[in-house]
């Protein structure tokens, strides 16, 4: 079991090696090299990357691709792509081969406090870290375990069992790259930062809230994995309910990571189980014909529900959430609507408007805007919608990553998901994943099965992303 290497302080260490897992796979392409280069370049970086994986690859290979990575995927730096490409080892084997990690442990040297990211098909993850006990620096090491944790509550549970094996909590990293986005971040910062929020952010003033993910791509040669999912389980138990979470958690006691992470579990432990009635699922028109899906799927790529927190804040007021592929836009948006003024002074029209705070989460724009009405310039007391702008900046992606792999490195887990919060989370979706029926097919372009539309009968409806 590992104890999460500290120094004399009791801070933890900084790793001294980093072990990647699926360096050839597509994440490692896309997201894991452009962050270490971005590392690198910001002079954070400055360890041996051993990379593991079946290919048959050798350490030129490896080297070619790390290249074609940064090409494709990250702004040009030769002299950050250059140090990093030194500093990659390559192990080629399986890891189901004990003899894969005997190579590794040569590799592994001198390095006492390696980093172990498992970017692999989430089938390997117990196999792979009982290998990695075997290793004799793993007492204190740390690992990184990619999302999926788990299909549902009984395997979340066995996963997190086959981890405690040889990694004590402390020394685990369960990776949600939502929790490492600038505008997730902002979404705390924005309400823990500001005194005028906190009186009006509760189900006296709140009257629902709304999140939508739309994606207007489907599942993109990705069809075989998308079918051992679905919407719920690829965005929904973890993506979009951390969101809710960010929005809907108590002030943490004080500036420690942990206290955070208290915090947002008691919310977790707070929201009702979802029942059927709760949630609407769909699935695009053709969603079968894409490679890799059953001719008979019953797999959403679209899920609507809505949620219950029963808390002091929040008790009777309902949090919507959408999710779901090949619609209108390409937009993660959060919409807390506030009540509408108890009198009519200026009309009826101006009374349908309602207060809001809008976060757009990315997709190219980190946004947060106030909604209100104010009066038309001219005689007529008539109103129009205008926006405040609290801030507008472009969205990283890559920096979730970068973020992340940094904060793992030194072992600062307040941006990784605890073992007790993801538990929680699948509590919550439980009862519906793997739901087969009913199921409502949708065109694409638009916004999911019209369905749908009765979880925010009472509220007036789905608002659109803006
Ligand atoms: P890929 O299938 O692209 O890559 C899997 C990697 O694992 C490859 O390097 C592969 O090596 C290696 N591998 C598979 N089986 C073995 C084995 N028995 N022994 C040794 N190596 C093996 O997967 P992704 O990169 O897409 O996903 C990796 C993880 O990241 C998954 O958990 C996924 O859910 C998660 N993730 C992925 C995202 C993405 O956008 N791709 C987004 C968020 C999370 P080889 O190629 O040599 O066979």
């Amino acid at each position: 079991m590992t104890t999460a290497s500290r120094s004399s302080d009791n801070k933890p260490e900084l790793a001294d090696a980093l072990v990647l897992y699926g360096a050839s796979g597509d994440l490692a392409f896309k997201k894991i090299f452009p962050a270490l280069q971005a590392l690198v370049r910001a002079g954070r970086f400055d360890l041996p990357v051993l990379g593991v994986a079946l290919s048959g690859w050798n350490l030129d290979q490896l080297r070619e691709r790390v290249r074609d990575s940064l090409r494709e995927h990250s702004a040009a730096d030769d002299s950050a792509a250059v140090k990093l490409l030194e500093r990659l080892r390559y192990i080629d084997g399986d890891y189901r081969d004990a003899a894969t990690f005997q190579r590794l442990q040569a590799e592994l040297g001198a390095a006492q406090r390696p980093l172990h990211y498992l970017a692999i098909p989430p089938s390997l993850f117990a196999t792979t870290v009982d290998h990695i006990a075997a290793l004799t620096s793993t007492p204190a090491a740390r690992v990184v375990v990619e999302k999926p944790f788990g299909r549902d509550s009984a395997s979340a549970q066995a996963l997190n069992r086959d981890l405690r094996r040889v990694f004590d909590e402390p020394a685990i990293c369960r990776i949600d790259h939502y929790l490492g986005k600038e505008a997730v971040q902002n979404l705390l910062f924005f309400r823990f930062a500001n005194a005028f929020l906190e009186p009006i952010w509760n189900r006296n003033y709140v009257d629902h809230v709304q999140i939508t993910m739309a994606e207007q791509f489907g599942v993109e040669g990705r069809g075989r994995f998308y079918e051992e999912v679905g919407a719920v389980r690829d965005v929904v138990q973890n993506h979009l309910l951390q969101v809710v979470a960010n929005l809907a958690a108590e002030p943490p006691s004080g500036p420690s990571g942990e206290a955070l992470r208290d915090e947002k579990v008691k919310v977790f432990a707070a929201i009702r189980p979802l029942d059927p009635p709760s949630i609407v699922r769909g699935q695009y028109r053709g969603y079968r014909d894409e490679a890799g899906v059953a001719t008979d799927s019953r797999v959403e790529t679209y899920a609507a529900m809505r949620l219950h927190i029963d808390s002091w804040r929040w008790a009777g007021v309902p949090f919507f959430i959408r999710a779901g592929k090949r619609l209108a836009v390409t937009a993660t948006e959060v919409r807390v609507q506030f009540h509408r003024p108890p009198q009519e002074v200026f009309g009826a029209l101006l009374a349908r408007h309602a207060n809001y705070v809008r976060f757009r989460l990315g997709s190219g724009e980190v946004t947060i805007a106030f909604g209100a009405l104010a009066k038309q310039a001219g005689a007529a007391m008539l109103g129009e919608a205008v926006e405040l702008d609290v801030c507008r900046v472009p969205d990283d992606e890559t920096g979730a990553y970068e973020r992340l792999i940094g904060d793992a490195l030194q072992g600062d887990q307040t941006l990784f998901s605890r073992e007790d919060s993801v538990e929680q989370a699948w509590r919550i979706v439980d009862p519906v994943v793997g739901m087969v029926a009913p199921l409502y097919l949708y065109d694409a372009a638009g916004w999911g099965p019209t369905e749908a539309d009765r979880l925010t009968a009472g509220v007036g409806g789905w608002h659109a992303p803006v």
